[in-house]
């Protein structure tokens, strides 16, 4: 039962409000509370700090279902995540007809940084103006040299290992050491070596040295239940508890925001949210408004931020907001081989991620035109011998066909550890028929209108996901391997659900014209002066680069913008 809403101000006014604490709203509350600014966080979530709370040192049976993934848990238990996965109690979001979106969401101080896999790739020089380059999508309004030194700046803050390679259009970074190779991935770049397909150090925002006073990792591989030594990067432990020391930073968490509050002269002044704990409803004054709430959930606040000037919701003025929704494409084959059966025991837990990746190696022949498909594909894979869950018996069933008893037995330790899974992560190019809109006819537990989904996969990704399956294959074959797939050309090769990579980009996005974009290329709404984004919805084009890097990057740059606006008095009314 919706609670009796009670509308309350308070009546401080803050420099700065910041809605949201995850990558996007803890680097924004991060630079901003450190350059002076007197910043209030909201969070709909919970607090966590993965130090205290982070399951690290658990073991499988200290967990229901031996921590084997359920509904409520569907990346296992020990999942790091508070409140949230693929459903949020009493937040619900619609499909259109025709339209399989999944959205994760997670309602906790930190985000879904505190579980995400801290894949941290720079965005290459092409990525940024790749409607120049293909003739499809559109370019973004900033070059890879105007966000470099802010990759600089947020790399140098979270901690990245990976290694110098200058390849094309995959900028090397300011690395920490990165961890040797797994027995598996040695393996896989000999074949790679063999196929000229780059296999080269992964790059993870993780501490292979100790810096800023944060331990080095210690080679659990257990990132996805929140690091307890704060070895990987987190919102709370990199950005958000500093922040606080400044004494600068408010953070209140329970606060689900509904709107965005603007004056008669169109400016923010404030935002108005739901007190989760009271179920009432506050309103906190700011001069500036920060949104980064993720990618969807900033571009819902926007749509419901509705005043008799701004009907149609808030910096949406274009009818962009909601629109150019992306997710990255993926698709998935497994391996079996034999060459690592019965290996002697070993440890290869390493950090909690892969040590070797691959980026994309046919940019020359995309731009010469000798590919079906615009855009490239980095692939990420794993296997070894890692910790196993409930009823893994790490694919051995696959080739078995079962088994009983003490053959079993021997029959899983002979083959534990020669499975390896390889999947691709592809740049979707920006589609008119991918959005999300209100839903007029659903809203949440806080009485707040959810979002409906619309999406579609084109070609170009379809037949990307093609050359995925093929080149999958074609490694585990020259590696003698076996593999298993379910791809065909009738379930368009695999290809994942819209939504299902957790990569959701671009639904407010910047540009160099008010008509063409909602935000400018300081990610500023062009229709309110003192109204920002810094997560992932001003993204153009959604890279095979994983987001969350460029979602740092650009939120310092957005935030130093802000702060040198602010003394030159440029946002006031
Ligand atoms: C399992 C997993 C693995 C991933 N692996 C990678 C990876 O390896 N590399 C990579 O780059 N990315 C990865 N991602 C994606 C990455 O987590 C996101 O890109 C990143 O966290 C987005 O940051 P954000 O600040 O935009 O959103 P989030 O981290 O989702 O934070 C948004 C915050 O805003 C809060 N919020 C939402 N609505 C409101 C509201 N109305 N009022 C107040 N607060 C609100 C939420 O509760 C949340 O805490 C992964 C994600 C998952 C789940
Ligand atoms: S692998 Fe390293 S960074 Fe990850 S949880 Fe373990 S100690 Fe922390």
């Amino acid at each position: 039962m919706v609670g009796m809403a009670q509308v309350r101000g308070t009546p401080k006014t803050y420099d700065v409000i910041v809605v949201g604490s995850g990558a996007g709203g803890g680097v924004a509350a991060h630079v901003l509370s450190l350059a002076g600014a007197k910043v209030c966080m909201l969070e709909a979530g919970g607090f966590y700090d993965g130090t205290k709370q982070s399951d690290m040192f658990k073991w499988p049976y200290n967990a229901p279902h031996r921590g084997a993934g359920t509904h409520a848990k569907p990346f296992g238990y020990f999942d790091a995540t508070l409140v949230g996965g693929w459903h949020v109690p009493g937040e619900p979001y619609t499909n259109a007809p025709g339209t399989d979106w999944m959205w994760w969401r997670a309602r906790m101080l930190g985000g879904r940084t505190n579980h995400y896999g801290r894949i941290s790739l720079r965005m290459g020089p092409y990525d940024f103006k790749p409607y120049s380059r293909d003739g499809k999508g559109f370019d973004w309004p900033i070059t890879y040299e105007e966000l470099a030194p802010y990759y600089d700046k947020a790399e140098e803050l979270i901690g990245v290992f990976g290694t110098p390679e200058g390849i094309e259009n995959t900028p090397d970074g300011k690395f920490l050491p990165a961890p040797a190779p797994r027995a598996y991935e040695r393996l896989v770049k000999l074949a790679c070596d063999r196929l000229k397909i780059p296999c080269i150090p992964s790059r993870l925002a993780i501490l292979t040295r100790s810096i800023h006073g944060r331990a080095a990792c210690h080679y659990c591989a257990q990132c996805g239940r929140a690091c307890g030594v704060n070895a990987n990067f987190n919102s709370p432990g990199v950005h958000i508890f500093p922040a606080m020391k400044t004494g600068n930073l408010e953070v209140r968490t329970d606060a689900m925001a509904r709107e965005v509050v603007v004056g008669p002269d169109g400016l923010a002044r404030g935002v108005s949210y739901i007190d989760k704990k009271t179920r009432g409803e506050v309103t906190v004054n700011g001069k500036i408004v920060v949104l980064a709430a993720s990618c969807c959930e900033t571009a819902r606040i926007l749509l419901n931020s509705k005043s008799s000037r701004f009907p149609d919701g808030l910096a949406n003025s274009s009818g962009l907001v909601g629109r150019y929704l992306m997710d990255t494409v993926g698709s998935d084959v497994d391996g079996y081989l034999p060459v690592l059966e019965d290996l002697p025991p070993r440890n290869e837990d390493g950090v909690g991620g892969m040590h070797m990746y691959m980026p994309w190696w046919n940019y020359k022949r995309q731009k010469a035109g000798r590919m079906p498909f615009a855009r490239g594909y980095h692939i990420e894979f794993g296997g070894g011998r890692g910790q196993p869950g409930a009823g893994d018996f790490d694919g051995t069933e696959r080739i078995l066909g079962g088994g009983y008893g003490l053959e079993l037995k021997r029959n899983v330790r002979r083959m534990y550890g020669a499975q390896v899974g390889f999947t691709g992560r592809g740049e979707m190019v920006p589609n008119a028929d991918s959005y999300c809109e209100l839903d007029p006819h659903t809203v949440d537990e806080w009485g707040i209108p959810v979002l409906r989904f619309h999406f579609k996969w084109s070609q170009d990704e379809i037949l990307q996901a093609k050359h995925m399956q093929d080149t999958f294959k074609e490694i585990i074959t020259a590696m003698g391997g076996k593999y298993f797939t379910e791809a065909t050309a009738e379930n368009n090769w695999g290809i994942s659900r819209g939504g299902a990579i957790i990569h959701e980009v671009g639904a407010a996005r910047m540009g160099a014209d008010p008509k063409t974009s909602v935000l400018n290329s300081n990610c500023q709404a062009w229709d309110c002066k003192n109204l920002f984004v810094t997560d992932a919805a001003p993204f153009v084009s959604n890279a095979d680069k994983n987001p969350t890097l460029t979602i740092s990057a650009l939120g310092w740059r957005t935030s130093e913008y802000i702060a040198d606006q602010v003394k030159k008095r440029n946002l006031a009314a």
